[in-house]
Parts: structure tokens; C-alpha cells; sequence
């Protein structure tokens, strides 16, 4: 049994869903292997638009966003279909999916709370609709396959905006529904992203959660791999976009993984490496549009000689915090206090009197925090400031100049903020 999950840049055209064709015949063809797919380009982003002009109760553009959805979803169904298929498949999602998400993005419209969970019931149509248009494309393709609904397998606690996913119930719905699948079929179509909650209402991972879904559906399966098939290709020891001198990386550990995705390389969705690492199995991160090309293999293997590796992590506050009485600052209680408002910590530098943090999370928490700080500390914040991440550093690397406003170096790294550019 193999997973594979297809990302929405894979999925953002006509050209992109065709590929999945080369992409099923490369990879394991005589395997049973369940597909994930997410919300096919930009549509989540939409998605939100949709939600959020909804939500103000601004029907009008709400409707232009509505609109502007399905043209774009009509298209890549008229390039892939002669023209009564297209007709016959765009009928179906209309009456199961597009007239039922107007609802609900009416719904929010009188809505006076609960904004997240109202918005998620909005959000899973980019990536059940995806889903559908996939099956039937492959089924035309010669690659009949089950579709399963994926908020009836993963169940969540339904907190938001990153629910924690249930496993004994996630991993009973796996067992009872999506195993027998595979007794008459050996490909199964199924989503990332979404979930349920204990009463059944929709919600979402999280955003670029898909990779989670697929990591998690690759352990209850018990896998023999993920394959996690990027338009961006495989990993690098840099942004190649950014940085053309980045080399492309065969191995790594999950920690090593882990670290890169933490700091911000923006490849793998950082909290899909951990089902992955419990038990233990191997992810590969290869390209879409070139399935034959080399991919980087993670597990729990340490890569040794590690080039050194270049992250970013971009919309962060900088919180500067000074002691006004003499007295030592008390570290731990700065730091507990910001995580407790749901703040992301990626960077801290405490001195006697001083200390900074780089935090990710919103603005008002960060308020609501120094809010409640003693009068004897004065705080400044900066904003939006940019991480900096070197890991592995060797002699060769370039260190930042002036615009650094902090500069930190560990044994096995060094890191810099510096506002966003
Ligand atoms: N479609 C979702 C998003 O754009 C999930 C994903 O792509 O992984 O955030
Ligand atoms: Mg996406």
C-alpha cells in the first residue's frame, strides 16, 4: 500500500490534472495506493475571500468571489472532458457542491459568532470538488478508483484553527471504510485538508495541512511509503527561486525535516512528520511534472554532511523586552506567558535586562501579553520582521550585514531577524 498526495499547485490547471496519468503509471502502478488530493490552485484562498465578504455581509462581492470559483473550475472541467461529459460531470457538482456552498456561504451572512467553524464548512468544498473532478478524470483515463469522503475517516476535537486529530476514532473509520475499499479497487481517491468533528461538522487541518492528512492516513494504513509529489520538485538546500546556487538534497531524517519546515522551508507541512516518524514510514518528496527525477528520501536516518541549509520564516513580531527596575528578567515566565496566548516563539535571545522574542501568531494576543506584564518591564514591538535560519553552517557562508537588528550562532547554526524586505 502506497500514499500519495497531490498538492493544489500540482492540481492548477488542465495540464496539471492530466499529469496525474504519468504519475500513476510511474509510481507503484500494481500497488494498491490510496490518492489525496488538495483544493486544485488557489481555491482555498477563495475560498476564505468567499467566507470573509460573506461574513460582512457584502453578498455582492461575495457573489463576484462565488462566481469567479466555479468559472475556474469550469474551465479546467471543459479542457478535460469532450463536451456532455463536461456537461454531465458539471451538473452533478453544481447540485451536490456548488449550490450547497452558496448556503453556506449565506449562512455566515446572519451569523453572529462561531466565524471559524462557519468558515470551514465553506472551506472543504475546494477540495471535495477537487476530488470529484480527479476520479472522473481518471476513470475516463482508464484508472477507475473509489472516492471517500475524508471527513468521515479523520476526526478531530474541533478546536480551531488547528483541530488535534483523534486517533482511535480516525483510526477505526480508517479500518471499518477506507480498508475494504481496497478489496475491489486499487486506487482510492480521497482528500486532505478536511476533517469532522465529533458531531459531524466539517473542519479544517490548518492551512497546506493536506501533507498531514496524507502522513496521517499513511500511518493508519500502515504504508509502505508516502509519496508526496510537489510542483516544486524535490527538497533543496535553499529556495531554488531565490537562491539559484541551492543543491538538491537525496536524505534526511525526520528531524532534520522537521528542523527545515520549523524555520520555515516551506516544502512539507511541519506537523506531517511526526505521524510519519511514530511509524516509521519513509516519505519521498519527488516532482510532479517530472516523476522519473530523483526525489529526497525522509526517514530515520541522520544525513550526514549536510550542505549548509538556508530557511526563511517571514510575518513575524519582534517583542523587545527591557527591565526598568535593575531587576534580572525572568525568562521562563516571558516565554510561558507568550505561549499561553498562543503565540509561536522561533527566536529568543534573553540577556539580564533584556530580552527579544520572534513570535508568529495574531497581533491582539501579542497586545493582550504586554498588557499584562509588570509596570517595571517596558516592551517595543517591531513588525513584520523576517528569521533568518542557517543550519549546518560551514566556512564558505556569507553572513548577513548591517540589517541584521539581532545575530545569534550556535554550534550547529546561526540566526538572524531583520525586517522584511
Ligand atoms: N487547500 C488547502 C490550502 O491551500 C490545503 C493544502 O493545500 O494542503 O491550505
Ligand atoms: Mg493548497
Amino acid at each position: 500500500m502506497w500514499v500519495m498526495k497531490v498538492g493544489g499547485g500540482c492540481l492548477r490547471d488542465a495540464h496539471g490534472v492530466r499529469q496525474l496519468v504519468e504519475v500513476l503509471e510511474q509510481a507503484y502502478p500494481d500497488s494498491p495506493r490510496l490518492l489525496v488530493v488538495s483544493a486544485m490552485g488557489k481555491t482555498t484562498n477563495a475560498l476564505f475571500q468567499l467566507a470573509e465578504a460573506a461574513g460582512r455581509g457584502d453578498v455582492e462581492h461575495s457573489r463576484a468571489v462565488y462566481e469567479e470559483i466555479l468559472r475556474f473550475h469550469r474551465t479546467v472541467v471543459e479542457a478535460l472532458f469532450p463536451s456532455a461529459g463536461a456537461e454531465a460531470l458539471w451538473s452533478y457538482l453544481a447540485q451536490r457542491y456548488w449550490t450547497p456552498l452558496w448556503q453556506r456561504a449565506q449562512a455566515l451572512v446572519h451569523l453572529s459568532e462561531e466565524v471559524g467553524p462557519a468558515t470551514d464548512a465553506v472551506l472543504v468544498y475546494g477540495e471535495l470538488v477537487s476530488s470529484e473532478i480527479v476520479r472522473a478524470f481518471l476513470e475516463k483515463e482508464g484508472f477507475p478508483a473509489q472516492w471517500m469522503d475524508a471527513r468521515r475517516l479523520l476526526i478531530t476535537d474541533g478546536s480551531y484553527p488547528e483541530p488535534s486529530v483523534l486517533w482511535a476514532p480516525s483510526q477505526a473509520g480508517v479500518d471499518a471504510q477506507l480498508v475494504p475499499l481496497f478489496r475491489t479497487h486499487k486506487l482510492v481517491i480521497t482528500q486532505g485538508y478536511i476533517a469532522s468533528d465529533l458531531r459531524r461538522r466539517s473542519v479544517t487541518l490548518g492551512r497546506e495541512g493536506s501533507d498531514y492528512s496524507a502522513a496521517l492516513f499513511a500511518a493508519m494504513l500502515r504504508a509502505q511509503g508516502l509519496i508526496a509529489w510537489k510542483d516544486v520538485g524535490r527538497l533543496y538546500s535553499a529556495d531554488p527561486r531565490t537562491y539559484p546556487d541551492a543543491v538538491p538534497l537525496a536524505q534526511l531524517s525526520y528531524a532534520q525535516a522537521a528542523e527545515m519546515t520549523y524555520y520555515g522551508a516551506q516544502v512539507l507541512h511541519p506537523r506531517s512528520l511526526k505521524p510519519l516518524r511514530d511509524a516509521k514510514i519513509p516519505l519521498y518528496v519527488r516532482s510532479y511534472f517530472e516523476p522519473q527525477a530523483e526525489g529526497t528520501l525522509i526517514t530515520d536516518k541522520d544525513a550526514p554532511n549536510l550542505p549548509p541549509i538556508r530557511t526563511q520564516r517571514r510575518d513575524l513580531v519582534l517583542i523587545e523586552v527591557k527591565s526598568e527596575s535593575l531587576q534580572p528578567l525572568a525568562l521562563d515566565e516571558l516565554l510561558e506567558g507568550l505561549t499561553s496566548e498562543g503565540l509561536e516563539v522561533f527566536f529568543m535571545q534573553g540577556g539580564l535586562l533584556k530580552a527579544a522574542f520572534a513570535v508568529k501568531g495574531p497581533y491582539e494576543a501579542v497586545e493582550r501579553w504586554k498588557a499584562s506584564l509588570s509596570p517595571s518591564c517596558t516592551v517595543q514591538l517591531r513588525q513584520p520582521v523576517q528569521l533568518y535560519t542557517l543550519l549546518y553552517p560551514d566556512a564558505t557562508v556569507s553572513l548577513p550585514n548591517g540589517e541584521a537588528l539581532y545575530f545569534q550562532r550556535l554550534p550547529d547554526r546561526l540566526h538572524w531577524i531583520a525586517y522584511e524586505g
